[in-house]
């Protein structure tokens, strides 16, 4: 569902994407892990089409995403699921409503019941449901992820894209966090890209894991397959997160 080749990307003299190769298969996902600064945002970004790539080229659900027009862009974009970094809920706006937003900005008329159910379908999913009338100010950062990754389930994405999702949790919401990636995995049949940081998420979420190294990847296969190895900056990586 995700197809990159020659992936190059610069800015000025900085050579931040170097040609970079990655295959994400119907159902699977796969962790993109490396360090700050190796370029893993700007990778989503061009992705969802936010940035243009220098060379190469990236299809996304079958649609070559540097090329599209801006409302097949938008279309396409209906389809992938982005959960951010800070969950980037909308404050002045309940649970409910924050949920609800995405399917009213969408063209398609749904009346209420199509809402209400789209909703506590996707609550119930993070397990959530009685959190339908809070303000995101009272939510725990546990819950605020969760809440985030519901607001992205609501349109029923093929794909999803986490950004760092159990950073600034503890270990206990943490690992809470890994099954519910699992599970919408499992529920939805998503394809998933999980940039992340923390080991424990990469080798618990994803099938493969990939490794961006000097604007490369220096390794894509199983968690263990890449960790087990004799490469100095793999080695490290490794040491220095477990
Ligand atoms: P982190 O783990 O800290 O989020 P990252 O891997 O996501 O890091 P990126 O945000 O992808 O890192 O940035 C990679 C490099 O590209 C950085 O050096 C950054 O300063 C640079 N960069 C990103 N976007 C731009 C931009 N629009 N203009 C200029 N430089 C940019
Ligand atoms: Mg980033």
């Amino acid at each position: 569902v995700i197809a990159i080749q020659g992936l190059s990307k610069s800015f000025g003299d900085l050579d931040v994407l170097k040609g970079i190769d990655l295959t994400v298969m119907k159902g699977e996902n796969m962790a993109v892990l490396g360090k700050s600064g190796s370029g893993k945002s700007v990778l989503i970004k061009i992705l969802v089409g936010l940035l243009k790539p220098d060379n190469g080229f990236v299809k996304v659900l079958g649609e070559e995403v540097a090329d599209l027009p801006a409302r097949e862009l938008d279309a396409l974009r209906l389809r992938i699921g982005f959960s951010f970094q800070n969950s980037a809920l909308y404050d002045s706006m309940n649970v409910y409503q924050n949920l609800a937003f995405p399917l009213t900005m969408n063209f398609r008329k749904l009346t209420k019941k199509q809402v209400d159910d789209a909703v506590m379908e996707a609550l119930e999913a993070v397990s959530l449901a009685d959190k339908h009338n809070q303000m995101p100010s009272g939510l725990s950062g546990g819950q605020r992820k969760r809440i985030g990754i519901a607001r992205t389930l609501i349109l029923k994405p093929e794909i999803m894209l986490y950004d760092e999702p159990t950073s600034g949790l503890d270990p206990v919401t943490s690992t809470e966090i890994n099954e519910l990636i699992n599970e919408v995995q499992t529920r939805y049949n998503t394809s998933a890209i999980i940039i992340t940081h923390d080991l424990t998420c990469a080798k618990n979420t994803s099938h493969r894991v990939a490794m961006l190294l000097d604007g490369k990847f220096s390794k894509v296969g199983k968690f263990e397959e890449v960790f087990d190895s004799d490469d100095e900056q793999i080695r490290s990586f490794y040491n220095y997160n477990f």
